[in-house]
C-alpha cells in the first residue's frame, strides 16, 4: 500500500498538470477529508499507508478537482471567521475578504448589545452565523431570493446552536421588511461587473452560482435597488456594510452620499477598495 506522502505527491502533481489553483492544498485537504482527520494531523504521520478505499475515494475526488470544481464543494465545508460553514453548489463559497466586515463590527461595536441586524443576500449564512456568534444578545434575520441558499443557511445556524436567535426569510433584497427596526444591515450582495466576468477564474466561473455573482454590467445593480429600498427607511444612526469590487469605492460613494448621513470606504489587505461603511 502507498503511503499519505506517495498518494499526495500523486495528486498534487495531477492537479499541477490540469492547471487548478493551490494543487498542493488541495490534495491535501481532499485526503484529509476521506481520512476524517485535520490536515495538519495527517501531515503529521505522512509515512502511514493508505488503504484501497481511501485512493478510490481521492481518485473520485481528484479527478472532480482537475475539472475545475472547488475544494470546499467537494468537502462539503469551508472555513469562515473560524467557524465551520457547510457549502454547496447553491450557494456561493465564503471569501476571506468577507471576513472585513466582522473585523469592522467588533472593532466598532459592544459584544455585549442588544443589537438587530439583517443580513441581506446571506448565501451560507456565514456573515448572519458569525455574527449571532460574535454577539451573544443580539438577534439577526437573514434574507436570500434563494430557497437553495437559505436551506443552507438553516443548517448552518444548526450545526452552531444560534437557530433561536436567526430569522430566515425568502424575499427580494428588503421587499416586506420593517427596515427602520435594525440597527446594522450587513450587505454581500452579487456585485462583480459582467464586464469583469472574463477575469474570473475559471472554478469560480463554472462552478459557483452566477446569481449571487453578477449585478448588471458594472456590478451596481443590487446595491442601486438597496440604495433606493433604504432611502428614508433606515433609524437615524444605524449601519450599513457592503461588500464591493476594489472599481467601486466612488461610485457607492455616490449613490449613499444623497441618502445617509455618512459613507466610508475601506480596503482590503490587498490595499484594495474593499467595504462601504454607510450611517444613516
Ligand atoms: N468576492 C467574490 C469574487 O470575487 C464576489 C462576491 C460577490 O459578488 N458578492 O468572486
Amino acid at each position: 500500500m502507498p503511503s499519505r506522502k506517495t498518494l499526495l505527491e500523486h495528486w498534487e502533481r495531477s492537479l499541477q498538470q490540469s492547471g487548478v489553483d493551490s494543487p498542493r492544498l488541495s490534495a491535501q485537504v481532499l485526503l484529509a477529508h476521506i481520512l476524517g482527520m485535520q490536515r495538519l494531523d495527517m501531515l503529521l504521520d505522512v509515512n502511514t499507508p493508505v488503504d484501497e478505499h481511501c485512493i478510490l475515494r481521492m481518485d473520485a475526488l481528484g479527478r472532480r478537482r482537475m475539472n475545475g470544481e472547488p475544494v470546499a464543494y467537494l468537502v462539503g465545508e469551508k472555513e469562515f471567521y473560524g467557524f465551520t460553514f457547510y457549502v454547496g453548489p447553491g450557494v456561493l463559497i465564503p471569501r476571506p475578504e468577507t471576513e472585513l466586515i466582522l473585523d469592522h463590527l467588533l472593532e466598532t461595536l459592544d459584544p455585549d448589545a442588544c443589537l438587530q441586524f439583517l443580513d441581506v443576500g446571506t448565501g451560507s449564512g456565514a456573515l448572519a452565523v458569525s455574527c449571532a456568534n460574535l454577539f451573544l444578545h443580539s438577534r439577526v434575520a437573514a434574507v436570500d431570493i434563494s430557497l437553495e441558499a437559505l436551506k443552507v443557511a438553516r443548517k448552518n445556524a444548526l450545526f452552531h446552536n444560534v437557530q433561536d436567535r436567526i430569522v430566515f426569510l425568502q424575499g427580494d433584497l428588503l421587499e416586506s421588511l420593517r427596515i427602520d427596526s435594525f440597527d446594522v444591515v450587513l450587505a454581500n450582495l452579487p456585485y462583480v461587473p459582467l464586464t469583469t466576468k472574463e477575469t474570473l477564474s475559471r472554478e469560480v466561473l463554472c462552478h459557483e452560482p452566477h446569481g449571487a455573482l453578477f449585478s448588471g454590467l458594472d456590478g451596481l445593480d443590487c446595491y442601486r435597488a438597496l440604495a433606493h429600498s433604504l432611502y428614508e427607511a433606515m433609524k437615524p444612526g444605524a449601519l450599513l456594510l457592503c461588500e464591493i469590487d476594489h472599481s467601486q469605492g466612488l461610485a457607492m460613494i455616490d449613490l449613499f452620499s444623497g441618502i445617509a448621513q455618512n459613507v466610508r470606504i475601506l480596503k482590503d489587505y490587498a490595499g484594495r477598495d474593499r467595504l462601504a461603511v454607510v450611517v444613516f
